[in-house]
């Protein structure tokens, strides 16, 4: 009795098979017809070969290259219609992304994604911050508006998050009382969320899903790509940078080009501690690690001039992964090197916990507001096969998106913020579990550590200089 989405024509194809990919499928198959003998999932991991040819799914074993793209997906797509899910690391989105809207094929992916290499080859510390990979797709789109619709960056976070903070403003004005118009178009919400006061956004996270057996030493293990989080945890840190903010971190840069929505730290994410809080533990410290929806979300609510603007929301990621990932983290910094081995934690081993995901809109005249999902792996396998509740909260996202394309098909490279949020959520949301709005008076200046004393500004308990742990 699941609902169903329409009729995908044309083959589709997705790329890379691992913990998202995996998860995504079911859900496809589930809620979209199509041709099942022209879905394809390239993937070089042989190991993936039996479960896909025991489903007569096409295996396609090869990775994605700078020189390859264009054949493989070329001939994969060769009636010039049908969608590309791209799952994968490794793989620069943006020209998958650039080649499938020339032949007229839809597209997504759930991070601006660049090819093999980038990430530790590159020197320039800009050039490795989620800003440039960002702009560069935002400059695309500036380029060549309009035409087959690509969604950019739809999953939990980015993707999910930024729908949460449309439905966080709207509960916050109903409980503020005011009586307010649903906004209609960008800047109906960025007067909107600038009328609320809110001074900023933490994507806030508790992810506390749980194996039985201790991590074992030199294996790095998550809820979710191994590879993606140690990518991202090595890029600098990054936020969206509001007005609010009256101080500078030393270690900051702006940036000269683009939207001009971010700073970034010289710093690697992983290592960069906030405070933040979540319903679960309440205050707790977060990782600073980059993410595009601080990016888009701190842009997408800019009011006036983005260079000298009247009003910005500071946004960043705060994000308590797994207590395997923390130790995993403290090891990998630690010594200076990989783990040899990587390891995703699977649905059927984990035995306790949640991924508590959602947005905390603070500063207003009710303090703070989290918004989010908290699902639990029990739950999830409930819901759907081959995932944890945290591959549930990014595939039920990707869906959403698959839906909202199929629905709009000539809307042009978009990000989440830029999507129908109502009907995106009215897809996901039997995937997310309990999602709850939680009001709290904490702030950043309670629960400290008194003894020793710590750069912060008391004026104003939102300042990102408190939110930074010394
Ligand atoms: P994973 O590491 O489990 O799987 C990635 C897969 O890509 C692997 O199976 C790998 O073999 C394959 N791959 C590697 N190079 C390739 C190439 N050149 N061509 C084709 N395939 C290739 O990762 P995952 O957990 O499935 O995550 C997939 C992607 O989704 C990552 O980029 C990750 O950062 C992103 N992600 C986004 C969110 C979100 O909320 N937005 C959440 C989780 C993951």
């Amino acid at each position: 009795d699941y609902p169903n989405y329409g009729r995908i024509d044309g083959p589709i194809v997705i790329i890379g098979f691992g913990s998202i990919g995996r998860g995504t499928l079911p859900l496809i198959e589930r809620h979209f017809d199509y041709d099942a003998n022209k879905l394809t999932v390239i993937e070089p991991d042989h190991a993936v070969h039996t479960f896909l040819h025991q489903r007569g799914i096409n295996h396609v074993e090869v990775a994605l290259t700078p020189d390859n793209y264009r054949e493989v997906l070329g001939e994969l797509f060769a009636e010039g219609k049908g969608f590309c899910v791209n799952l994968s690391v490794d793989t620069s989105s943006l020209d998958i992304m650039k080649f499938c809207r020339e032949i007229g094929v839809l597209y997504i992916d759930t991070v601006v994604e660049p090819w093999a290499g980038y990430y530790f080859e590159t020197q320039d510390n800009e050039a490795r911050t989620n800003y440039a990979l960002r702009q560069a797709v935002r400059d695309e789109k500036a380029r060549n508006p309009g035409g087959t619709t690509a969604v950019s960056c739809c999953g939990a976070n980015p993707g999910m998050v930024s729908w949460f903070v449309k439905e966080a403003l709207t509960t916050l004005a109903r409980d503020t009382g005011r009586d307010t118009d649903t906004p209609t178009d960008r800047q109906g919400w960025a007067a909107l969320m600038r009328d609320l006061g809110v001074k900023g956004v933490h994507i806030a996270e508790r992810d506390t899903q749980a194996r039985r057996e201790p991590r074992p030493r030199d294996v790095f293990v998550n809820t979710w790509s191994v590879e993606g989080f140690i990518a991202e945890g090595f890029q600098p840190a990054e936020l969206g940078w509001g007005t609010h903010e009256t101080w500078f971190p030393e270690n900051g840069h702006r940036h000269e080009q683009g939207c001009l929505s971010a700073i970034w730290i010289e710093r690697p994410g992983a290592i960069t501690r906030v405070h933040t809080w979540c319903p679960t533990p309440g205050p707790q410290f977060g990782f600073l690690v980059t993410h595009n929806e601080a990016i888009s979300i701190s842009d997408y609510y800019t009011v006036g001039d983005p260079a000298a603007p009247e009003y910005r929301p500071t946004c960043h990621y705060a994000y308590h992964p797994c207590d395997d990932a923390v130790l995993s983290l403290h090891e990998m910094f630690g010594s200076g090197k990989q783990q040899t081995k990587h390891y995703i934690l699977e649905e059927h081993e984990i035995v306790e916990g949640i991924d508590e995901l959602g947005v905390l809109l603070y500063g207003h005249e009710k303090n703070a507001l989290w918004f989010g999902s908290r699902l639990s792996n029990d739950e999830t396998r409930e819901l759907a096969p081959y995932q944890n509740a945290t591959g549930l909260q990014v595939t039920s996202a990707v869906l959403a998106g698959m839906v909202w394309a199929l629905e709009n098909p000539e809307a042009g490279i978009v990000e989440t913020d830029e999507m129908d949020h109502v009907r995106c959520l009215e897809v996901q949301r039997p995937y997310l579990g309990p999602v709850e709005a939680h009001y709290t008076d904490w702030t950043p200046l309670q629960d400290r550590w008194e003894h020793f004393a710590e750069d912060i500004d008391e004026s104003d308990p939102w300042l990102f200089r408190n939110v930074l742990a010394s």
